[in-house]
């Protein structure tokens, strides 16, 4: 079924709980009388005031809306385009992204058998023209890639539109209905639409909500609809509404590039390169265009092709179809008969962050490129909003059904902005790896960026229009000039020189990567919803560009290591799972580690006593080594009697001298890890705790959670 073709009545997805209020409550074992607190300070009884209103259906806003339904947390979703646009833009989906999308039902599995073989993506190539000399060519696949011993699943290359399609499935199989502007009454949002054509126009954040209008196209006239809600998430892109409202300022640096962006159709192109040399990405230098071709899908030959653009003197009007039909055929090297220009974008690269991600007393929040805008290289745009929203959605709902106060919220601020500050750094660097290869050919884009700035703001601003362009024309011809078979070959001195400097800078690894496993598992909280142990703050490394590998670790703040495990419940079963799958992707549900020692049994009893007087889940893993395991379920049920909220598992090692996983996490068996509902960890004991292991937990859980005890 077509996702916006139908319009459907709106029925309740997710009715309100009833308000957690002060009052005593027998405790589910029945053997001791809690003081229950309340956060929520919204009226979730009063249906006219959503809990979450999100702005903004990009992959960003649709990945959170389903994190929150899937946690039970009612929001709706305005998205201004009355369609979804079929520009492919983002590609690359790193490998914590897809462990976010492994626990959406599957969608990392589903990506993976979508998307083109991987043989046909591993390499950037670089070349004259495209079926011309290749200048070199990177594999980024390594065989450890492919093992899955870091992670329970692998990165993927598939386009953004495919992306929004599946996440849009995700979100009709839990009920959201996705509407037209025309199809709705005037009925107050109950939680769980995505309204289309619904363009975000103003807020205005009185005492306990966010009024928002909406303004959409009704009868051939616009019309303003408000709705009211408890929580404003802004993933309305770049050039945000909402941050703009907010009065929000953004800080780095702006313009770094512009360029064009053409959406283009070949299944002869495709098939070529798929028979001679397949990749993902092309940089392509010859002396009539320079340009980047992104091959989103060689087998269906759909391509996007990125060129410099040089704006007052060029326009838009430069790249008509017919001439972008032209240039691609130039970086091709020879005819096409079947190129169809599908789309023709222009676009400027920034490396900002936002003052802010969260203001109006945690009520208005910014995610994805509405907080960070960087370069693309690297991938990392997407992928740090995917993460943002998987920060956000556990505290919103921990927020949301009273568990946490509103300060919670806060650390989505604490934890995400430094991080989307480094991504940017990350990306400036990759940008200028990007560059290094045009650089060693003679063409240092600083250099054509200069020189257009000084005809447009400098001594060249004083040419009529006209001229200044034929200068910037000319320039360029006679810089695109070093491209040329003449020079650029073996048994021209200055070519082989160049050609050398490009093999090493290859070799090197300091041309553009596109994997970072240190950066994309290995990123960590310094502070925020955690504890952070007084010997593991460690200052940050800065970006490299470069290909790291990722180390994993227990310190707090850190993801999860992963390991598979093998579940000794259920006897019936050797499945293994990751350690990442025993945190439930529908519950705010902490999960804490220990090994079957006495002391660790009497700190998880503490953990789980501690938890229900806070009124949060916590699930206690005992992780067996693989010699061990007789009588374990009998052990862990005596030591934790009466809970039931535990899980005995056994390492499933794969040879007999890999780690273990307390050697793994770089501690000994006699210490616990409290993991966090989104799988960073938020506390560890290094050693056993000797004092009250209740006054510890309610300490951990109060700083966690920031509540006051
Ligand atoms: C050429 C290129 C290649 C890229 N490649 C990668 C890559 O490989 N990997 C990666 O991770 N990232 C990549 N990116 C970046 C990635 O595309 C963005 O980071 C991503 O789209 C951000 O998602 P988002 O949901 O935050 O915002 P968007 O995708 O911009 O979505 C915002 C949505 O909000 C809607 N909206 C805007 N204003 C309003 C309003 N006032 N009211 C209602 N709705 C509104 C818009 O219509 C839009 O649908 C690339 C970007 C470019 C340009």
């Amino acid at each position: 079924m077509g996702f916006l073709g139908f319009i459907k009545g709106f029925s309740s997805v997710y009715r309100a709980k009833p308000r957690i209020r002060a009052y005593p409550s027998f405790c589910q074992h029945g053997h001791c009388y809690i003081q229950c607190r309340t956060f929520s300070h919204f009226k979730d009884h009063d249906d006219s005031v959503l809990p979450v209103l999100i702005v903004g259906a990009g992959p960003v806003g649709l990945v959170l809306s389903i994190l929150l339904t899937k946690l039970g947390i009612k929001c709706s979703v305005l998205e201004k385009g009355k369609s979804f646009s079929h520009h492919p833009q983002a590609h690359f989906i790193n490998n914590r992204s897809m462990e976010v999308f492994h626990k959406l039902d599957g969608l990392a599995e589903e990506i993976q058998r979508s998307q083109p073989p991987v043989d046909l993506w591993r390499k950037f190539v670089y070349c004259t023209s495209l079926t011309g000399p290749v200048l070199g060519s990177v594999d980024h696949m390594q065989p450890q890639d492919f093992e899955k011993v870091v992670s329970p699943v692998c990165v993927a290359h598939f386009s953004q539109y495919k992306l929004i399609r599946l996440l849009l499935k995700k979100l009709e199989d839990l009920n959201f209905l996705i509407c037209k502007p025309e199809g709705l009454n005037d009925e107050p949002f109950r939680g769980g639409e995505l309204l289309m054509g619904h363009e975000c126009v103003k807020i205005n954040a009185t005492g306990q909500s966010v009024n928002v209008t909406a303004s959409h196209l009704k009868e051939g006239k616009y019309t303003e609809r408000n709705i009211s809600c408890n929580i404003l998430v802004g993933t309305d892109g770049a050039a945000s509404t909402i941050r703009k409202l907010a009065g929000i300022e953004m800080r780095g640096e702006k313009d770094l590039q512009k360029l064009v962006s053409v959406h283009f159709l070949s299944r002869d192109l495709g098939q070529y390169l798929l028979n001679e040399r397949p990749g993902m990405l092309f940089f392509i230098f010859n002396t009539e265009a320079i340009g980047v071709l992104v091959a989103h899908d060689l087998k269906q030959g759909e391509f996007v092709l990125q060129m410099p653009f040089y704006p007052p003197q060029q326009s838009l009007d430069d790249f008509s179809p017919e001439t972008c039909k032209q240039l691609i055929l130039k970086l091709v090297g020879q005819e096409l008969s079947d190129i169809d220009v599908i789309d023709i974008k222009p676009w400027v690269m920034h490396a900002e962050v936002a003052e802010k991600f969260v203001s109006c007393d945690n009520r208005i929040i910014l995610a994805g490129d509405a907080a960070h805008r960087f370069p693309p290289a690297g991938g990392f745009g997407m992928n740090t909003g995917i993460q943002d929203a998987h920060n956000l959605a556990w505290k919103i709902a921990a927020f949301v059904k009273g568990v946490a106060p509103s300060s919670i919220l806060h650390t989505y601020e604490t934890e995400r902005r430094p991080i989307a500050i480094f991504n940017t750094a990350l990306s400036v660097q990759n940008f200028r790896a990007a560059m290094a290869v045009p650089a060693t050919l003679g063409l240092d884009p600083t250099i054509a960026n200069s020189v257009h700035q000084t005809i447009t703001d400098g001594i060249g601003s004083i040419l009529p229009s006209g001229l200044q362009r034929v200068v910037l024309d000319g320039i360029f011809t006679i810089g695109r000039a070093q491209l040329s078979e003449f020079l650029l070959n073996e048994k021209n001195l200055l070519g082989s020189s160049r050609l050398a400097k490009l093999r090493r800078l290859f070799e090197e690894g300091k041309s553009l990567q596109l994997q970072f496993p240190a950066e994309d598992l290995g990123f960590r909280y310094l502070e925020g919803a955690l504890i952070p142990d007084s010997d593991s703050v460690r200052a940050q490394v800065p970006p490299t560009g470069r290909r790291r590998d990722y180390i994993p670790s227990s310190d707090p703040g850190s993801r999860l290591p992963h390991m598979n495990v093998r579940m000794l419940s259920n006897s019936f079963s050797e499945a293994c799972i990751s350690t990442l799958d025993l945190l439930p992707g529908d519950k705010v549900e902490f999960l804490l580690f220990i090994a079957p020692l006495e002391k660790s049994y009497h700190l998880a009893v503490a953990a789980l006593k501690v938890a229900e007087e806070f009124k949060v889940s916590v699930k206690v893993c005992i992780l067996w080594p693989t010699d061990t395991v007789k009588g374990a379920e009998t052990r862990s049920k005596t030591a934790l009697a009466p809970w039931e909220n535990y899980i005995d598992v056994a390492e499933a090692k794969k040879s007999s001298n890999s780690f273990s996983w307390w050697s793994m996490c770089q501690m000994t068996d006699k210490g616990a890890i409290l993991v966090r509902p989104d799988e960073h960890i938020a506390w560890r004991a290094k050693s056993s705790i000797d004092d009250d292991p209740v006054l510890e937990m309610k300490r951990v859980f109060s700083a966690i959670l920031k509540v006051n005890i």
